[in-house]
């Protein structure tokens, strides 16, 4: 097929474009949001609870643009390594700390819409939120 008309050509182009951009947002979240950080240091199986997942589908759904999980499930080594509360969910796999990769997305807007998909808490700090399925959530909060 020989394409003559220009605009036709551009379009064509655009189309392809959008479809790989669709593709590598795709393979960003399963790249770095289920596969990688879903899995505890070490052990090759997922920990994080099926409710915490559908939470999420549900927010990468809305937000439309890929969402960086920056951690999941955590080992109590793990979980001591970076500073994590005693008890904090992310031992349980009810927790997700996570950022969405553009720009026009704020942490307290993603938050707001995390409460919408499921999540019972958000917790705001400098440089993502946490979100957790905690029985009695407390909905949106301020790390201090
Ligand atoms: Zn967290």
């Amino acid at each position: 097929m020989k394409i003559r008309d220009v605009r036709l050509k551009v379009i064509f182009i655009c189309l392809i474009l959008a479809f790989c951009g669709f593709l590598w947002g795709d393979w960003t979240i399963q790249k770095r949001g289920r596969i990688a950080e879903f899995e505890p240091r070490g052990i090759h199986e997922l920990k994080i609870q099926p409710r915490v997942m559908e939470c999420l589908e549900r927010l990468r759904t809305r937000v439309k643009y890929p969402i960086i999980v920056t951690s999941g499930y955590r080992t109590e080594e793990h979980n001591e390594e970076v500073g994590g509360a005693p008890h904090s969910y992310h031992l349980k796999g009810m927790a997700i700390d996570c950022v969405v990769n553009d720009p026009d997305w704020s942490l307290n807007a993603l938050a707001s819409e995390g409460l919408k998909c499921g999540f019972s808490t958000a917790i705001i700090y400098s440089t993502h939120v946490h979100f957790d399925i905690r029985e009695k959530g407390l909905g949106i909060r301020y790390a201090k």
